[in-house]
This record gives structure tokens, C-alpha cells and sequence, in this order.
């Protein structure tokens, strides 16, 4: 495509470097923040650049937080000897949405993937061992994708947990296999964590 301007084709082109935009969405997004007034752009670009640079990870569950510690690690009504394990911050969401959750999280950042070159070291799953290790947790919940990339971190998880005093539970599934756990609805996704069962169980159902 050609453009008039160096300008507007800087930004096409970075607005279709976005998942899910073309370039000529981009184009028509562009021309949109064009004729916007130029303050809401303004704040768009703000808000993005602050989203980049201030945003930090809470150090103990690696949830998304504008402080060092969440600000549900920093609850001290939650209960910390349980842990729900998950892939990343919109299961965090969608489990609170639940409001059936009263523990804590431990989020990996995705899970291992041979395909996409994601071994166990690419995520925060040293953390959560070491946790364990620690002695505070009593009871760790898999809530990852009941996908085989999905069951394959939980099983990595497993075994480095071999030998140390602690319960393993996977959430019970109302939803069918490969389900991703943000789409699943509220009150499926509550009962599926307070109706938990034995990880040993779900690996003999395999
Ligand atoms: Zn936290």
C-alpha cells in the first residue's frame, strides 16, 4: 500500500504489528485518531507508554500489580496455604470474578510447549517450587487449560514437588476438554474450584 505520508505509514504499520489487525484496519484506525480531537490521542499514547514502563508484577504470585506485592497477596484475609496455579493474569481475573476463590495465586506466565519453545525455565515455576518448599502452602490447585500442554506443566509441576508435604488438586471441569478457563462461565468455573479433586485422580482418568 501506498501512502501520502511517511508518517501515517509509521503508524499503520505499527498499529498492524497489533494480534488481529491488518493493515487495513490499521489504516482505517489511523485515519480514525486523525480526525479524533488530538488530546484523546494524546492519552492514548500516554496510557499505552505508562501501561509499558509502570506497570509492575506482583514478586510473590507474579499477578499483574501497580506495587511490588499485590494487592491480593497483600490480603491478609486470603488464606496463604493455598495456591491456585494458573497460565496467566486473565485466569486471575476470571477465578476472582468467581468471588467462590479465598486463596492465593500463582501465575506461570504460559505453560510448556515444545512446539512454541516454551520449556519449564521460561516460567515462573522455580518460584512456586520454592514456595513449596518454604513450608507455608498446604495445598496447591492445577488450574491450567485442560489442554496437553496444559496437563504436561502440571505434570512437570508434580514431579518437582515429589517428596515434599504438600496436596495437589486439579479443578474439576463442568466444561469440555480444551476449554480455555477465561471463557468457562462464573458459576461453572466457582463450583469447578470449591469441587476440586485429587491430582492423582485426574492423572489415572488419563
Ligand atoms: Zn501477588
Amino acid at each position: 500500500m501506498e501512502y501520502a505520508s511517511k508518517l501515517l505509514a509509521n503508524a499503520v504499520y505499527e498499529i498492524s504489528q497489533l494480534p488481529g489487525i491488518g493493515k487495513r484496519t490499521a489504516l482505517r484506525l489511523a485515519l480514525h485518531l486523525l480526525k479524533q480531537p488530538e488530546q484523546q490521542t494524546v492519552a492514548l499514547a500516554d496510557a499505552l507508554i505508562k501501561l509499558r514502563t509502570e506497570i509492575a508484577y506482583c514478586k510473590s504470585c507474579f499477578n499483574i500489580s501497580d506495587s511490588t506485592v499485590c494487592e491480593i497477596c497483600a490480603n491478609p484475609k486470603r488464606d496463604e496455604g493455598l495456591i491456585c496455579v494458573v497460565e496467566d493474569i486473565r485466569d486471575v481475573m476470571a477465578i476472582e470474578n468467581t468471588s467462590q476463590y479465598q486463596g492465593l495465586y500463582h501465575v506461570l506466565g504460559g505453560k510448556i510447549s515444545p512446539m512454541d519453545g516454551v520449556g519449564p525455565q521460561d516460567l515462573n515455576i522455580g518460584a512456586l517450587v520454592q514456595k513449596v518448599k518454604d513450608g507455608k502452602v498446604r495445598e496447591l490447585i492445577f488450574a491450567l487449560s485442560s489442554t496437553m500442554e496444559g496437563d504436561t506443566t502440571n505434570f512437570y509441576i508434580y514431579k518437582q514437588l515429589d517428596g515434599l508435604d504438600i496436596v495437589t488438586s486439579t479443578i474439576a471441569r463442568g466444561i469440555s476438554v480444551g476449554d480455555e478457563l477465561e471463557y468457562a462461565d462464573e458459576i461453572t468455573l466457582g463450583r469447578s474450584i470449591l469441587n476440586r479433586v485429587p491430582f492423582e485422580n485426574s492423572m489415572k482418568a488419563n
